[in-house]
């Protein structure tokens, strides 16, 4: 038992402080492994705890039964103990009236003999007129007063002495009985007692337990909340991936030349914000192309694997719609393009990568020069910058056709 709670004891310091920061879905995984696999081991040590105190309940009932039968018992001798005392004072009441009887009885006959004989004419009652017979003498009469007198006291008290005996034996038997009764009354309330204190005593062992035993419980309500949270946060990562998965698959359609069009909703991004005109005019090139990034230098041409052309400026840069058309994708691209526009003209897609924040909305008409969004680098990019493609029925071509000469 004492292993039981010392092993209990040294669960206390398991318990992994709460991150304090919002796991990756990853991390959050781990933390259920881990909570699993410390719930498992609670479970564990919790079985055998739970076990005991099982076995100390029922010890526990079966200690109360007994206890409760053990009480009767000492009620039922307290009673008898109680009854015996009670007759031995009634006895005891009964020969002490006894004794005043013949004390009372024995002065008041003595008190008449000697009335009798002092004043033999006077008024005599019972014991008198028993004697007053003519034939005897004064001095017969007077013997036989005294005669008469003495020898009813003497059978008066004799008898009454006879009860006297008789009582004091009876007093001292029912002492003995009572004694007897008490002694039982005694036993059987040290083994109440005895019993009583091993129900305490037990009660107390379990109440450890007990405790212990909701510890554990709250710790592994706890870790379930936890578990919980865990689950949540993957679940969301679930539903944010699902819901990327489709934009990344509206937008590839898109850059393909299919019909579907649509988008992420997020930026993808820091909420740092830009600025710049929301609209500009812009020389457009030979195919109707004005040019998205005012300003900046081609860092990359089209061609040799790469199916649009990089343009530079500083980070931030407002970027603008090249053609007028509509916004058919406009948010996060996990492909590669991080933040992206695309823009269909009718024959023709132009897209906008890299962004570090979009400016407009799927199913949005923009005007050329119209700002769609902010140059960035997110996405695969080593550096902020606009990638911009021309897409025709789903195939690159080299944007320089529609753009003209680079400014
Ligand atoms: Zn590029």
């Amino acid at each position: 038992m004492v292993a039981a709670l010392v092993a209990v004891a040294n669960v206390a310091p398991a318990v992994s402080a709460a991150p304090t920061q919002d796991p990756t879905p990853a991390e959050a995984r781990a933390r259920q492994d881990e909570i699993r696999s410390e719930k498992a081991r609670l479970a564990e040590e919790l079985e055998p705890l739970k076990a005991t105190q099982a076995e100390m309940e029922q010890a526990l009932a079966v200690l109360d039964e007994q206890v409760r039968a053990q009480q009767a018992r000492a009620d039922d001798a307290r009673r008898a103990a109680d009854d015996a005392r009670q007759r031995a004072e009634d006895l005891l009441r009964q020969q002490l009236a006894t004794e005043h009887q013949i004390d009372e009885l024995q002065g008041r006959l003595q008190e008449r003999a000697v009335s009798a004989y002092v004043n033999p004419d006077g008024r005599m009652d019972d014991t008198e007129r028993l004697l007053s017979v003519d034939d005897i003498s004064e001095l017969d009469r007077d013997k036989a007063l005294l005669d008469a007198v003495s020898g009813s006291t003497e059978d008066i008290t004799d008898q009454l002495r006879g009860r006297k005996e008789e009582l004091a034996d009876l007093v001292d038997e029912q002492r003995a009985a009572q004694a007897e009764a008490e002694e039982w009354q005694a036993t059987e309330e040290a083994a109440l007692r005895e019993l009583q204190a091993a129900e305490e005593n037990q009660q107390r062992i379990k109440t450890v337990y007990d405790e212990q035993v909701r510890g554990i419980d709250g710790h592994i309500a706890g870790l379930s909340a936890e578990e919980a949270e865990m689950e949540k946060i993957i679940t969301d990562a679930e539903a944010r991936a699902a819901a990327q998965a489709e934009a990344d698959r509206r937008a590839n359609a898109a850059l393909s030349g299919g019909s579907s069009s649509g988008g992420s909703s997020s930026s993808g991004g820091g909420e740092q914000a830009f600025s710049g005109p929301s609209q500009i005019t812009g020389t457009a090139g030979p195919g109707g192309c004005i040019w998205p990034l005012p300003g900046a230098k081609v860092s990359r041409g089209f061609g040799g694997g790469h199916p649009g052309i990089d343009m530079y400026a500083p980070h931030g840069s407002p970027i603008y719609a090249s053609v007028a058309g509509e916004v058919i994708f406009a948010g996060w691209n996990s492909g590669g393009y991080g933040n992206l526009v695309l823009v269909d003209h009718g024959s023709f897609v132009t897209a906008y990568a890299h962004q570090s924040q979009v400016a407009v909305s799927v199913g949005q008409q923009v005007g050329q020069g119209q700002l769609v969004g902010y140059e960035g680098s997110t996405g695969y990019s080593t550096g902020p910058h606009l990638h911009f493609e021309v897409r025709v029925n789903g195939s690159a071509i080299d944007p320089d056709g529609c753009l003209g000469t680079s400014t």
